[in-house]
């Protein structure tokens, strides 16, 4: 296979090992692609049984009017079951998807490369495992790469092309073209734990099961806040019952120990007891959610909202950044806005990474009476409440009203350095600008892997630039400051754009001129 070759669309032979479902889904990629591709199970009848199972999904295709009957026929004929290993002789490149296992993958790359030609290209699928290591048992670890595809593989239109510490830059290149001529969005990362995209996701799981470790929010509300006022398509706890806590725990274990225990990939002492307890997700019947026979989740009720007192008056802050729309719903709605805090018996307030109590305290306010409400969000959207420590019923009862009065969604959480928003979306630039710093991807392809692998809304340095770096940095120094915790401390690439007054998404000089 040459580099011509790949990019311009003739059809290569693909040999994949592992017919489960990676395999099945890499086989319908490709042979819709144009490729022939031979595919190879140890289990007896598993190649066969990939293949008709393929075959099926393209009947549906066809049935949704998605694909001719001409193609049908010709994607089916491009779809070979191999009975051994050495049917893959031929192969231009052999993609393994077999089990998460080194020693098994790597006595799989040795067996393969003795059977195919010294050009051919091998590229493994593993998701946790250092791809150098498994080129490590090659004769040839330049020929060797990572090409990591997510679940569902037609669906999923990223793919993570990993160049291992031998791998030959054309091998890379080749699966570059490869990958964006079956019609996927290539991004290319270094050999480094969770690659991109499982590195990426780490600070949404993590920072969302600490918001919980620290009582600041049931796992449902972290979930809601996250997917009402941030945008995410689905919370971190959502998402660990979809992929279930057995797996989701092995790999936010193995991130944190390959980065040599990194604060910022701590997991949770919340997760090995309830891995313990079978508490896995949808799977297993209950994880944080629970779920009926049928898979629907059970939710409890919403709190019912308390009435809205009489003769309520409030003083706002005259720092908070949604003053002017906490004042027009109190306007809407006949409560008083007072200029001095000592007449109110409702004080508001907008921290941006402090806690409620703390910034209370500092701005001279009762604490009893105090409330925050996270100025980070849309108020149009979603508010949430926060409370001091020592916020009294009828001050939390008369705000959760208030904020309520116009339908508006509410969720009331307790003190925390930084609401749930704001947490999460620091975290989750700060580790964006760490994986930048480090090189593991151009920003480009950093960007365009969590857009398009975790489906959040924007790339997390432009979600950071959209939030303002200098906003992130102050979130993040004044969470450090009030948990003494490394893991908040923010990352040299995001600082010193923040310097510079530069987008978050400015490489580095050296880089440029590359
Ligand atoms: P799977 O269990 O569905 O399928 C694995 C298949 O490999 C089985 O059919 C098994 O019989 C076969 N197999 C095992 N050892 C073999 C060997 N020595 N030779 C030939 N065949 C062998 O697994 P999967 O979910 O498709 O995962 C496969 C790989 O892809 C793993 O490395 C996994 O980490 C990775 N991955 C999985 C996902 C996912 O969401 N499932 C996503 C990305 C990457």
């Amino acid at each position: 296979m040459t580099s011509t070759q790949s990019n311009s669309g003739v059809p290569l032979t693909i040999g994949v090992v592992g017919a489960g479902t990676m395999g099945q889904g890499i086989v319908q990629l490709f042979a819709q692609a144009g490729h022939r591709v031979r595919v190879f199970d140890a289990a007896d009848g598993a190649a066969a049984k990939a293949v008709a199972a393929v075959t099926a999904m393209l009947t549906r295709l066809v049935e949704k009017g998605r694909l001719t009957t001409d193609e049908y026929e010709a994607v089916r004929a491009r779809m070979l079951s191999a009975s051994q290993l050495s049917d893959l002789a031929d192969c231009d490149l052999v993609i393994e998807a077999i089990v998460e296992n080194l020693e098994i993958k790597r006595q799989l790359f040795r067996d393969v490369e003795g059977i195919v030609r010294e050009d051919a290209i091998l590229a493994s699928n593993t998701s946790s495992l250092t791809v150098s290591e498994i080129a490590a048992a090659c004769a040839r670890p330049q020929q060797v790469a990572g090409l990591h595809f997510f679940n569902p593989v037609p669906l999923m239109k990223v793919a993570e092309v990993i160049a291992a510490v031998r791998t030959a830059p054309t091998v890379v290149e080749r699966l570059r073209g490869l990958i964006e001529g079956a019609g996927h969005r290539a991004v290319v990362a270094a050999d480094q734990p969770g690659f991109l995209v499982n590195h990426a996701g780490r600070g949404l799981y993590t920072e969302g099961l600490r918001l919980v470790e620290e009582g600041v929010a049931t796992p449902d509300a972290v979930d809601r806040v996250l997917r009402e006022a941030a945008g995410f398509r689905m919370g971190p706890f959502e998402l660990l019952d979809l992929t279930g806590l057995d797996v989701s725990s092995k790999v936010m274990e193995s991130i944190y120990e390959q980065f040599q225990q990194e604060p910022r990939y701590r997991p949770s002492s919340l997760v090995p007891p309830r891995v313990a307890a079978g508490l896995f997700g949808r799977k297993s019947g209950a994880g944080w959610y629970v779920y009926d026979e049928k898979g629907g989740r059970v939710d409890p009720p919403l709190p019912t909202v308390p009435p809205l007192p009489a003769g309520l008056a409030l003083w706002i802050d005259p720092e908070a950044a949604r003053r002017v729309d906490i004042a027009a719903l109190a306007g809407a709605n006949g409560v008083l806005v007072v200029d001095r805090a000592e007449d109110a018996a409702l004080q508001v307030i907008q921290p941006w990474g402090r806690d409620a109590t703390s910034h209370a305290v500092a701005r001279g306010l009762d604490a009893t009476r105090c409330v925050a409400i996270d100025p980070l969000p849309d108020f149009s959207v979603h508010r949430t409440l926060m409370l001091t420590a020592v916020t009294a019923g009828e001050a939390r009862d008369a705000a959760w009203a208030l904020l309520a009065a116009d339908g508006g969604r509410v969720t009331v959480i307790n003190d925390s350095p930084g609401f749930i928003t704001q947490r999460v979306l620091a975290t989750i630039v700060n580790i964006a600008a760490t994986i930048a710093q480090r090189g593991i991807a151009t920003v480009e392809d950093l960007e365009d892997a969590v857009r398009l692998g975790l489906g959040y809304p924007l790339g997390p340095l432009s979600w950071g630039d959209r939030i303002g770096g200098s906003r992130i940095l102050e979130i993040l120094h004044a969470i450090q400051e009030q948990t003494g915790d490394p893991r908040y401390r923010p990352n040299p690439w995001l600082t010193r754009r923040v310097q510079l007054g530069l987008s978050l998404l400015t490489p580095d000089a050296a880089r440029c001129k590359s």
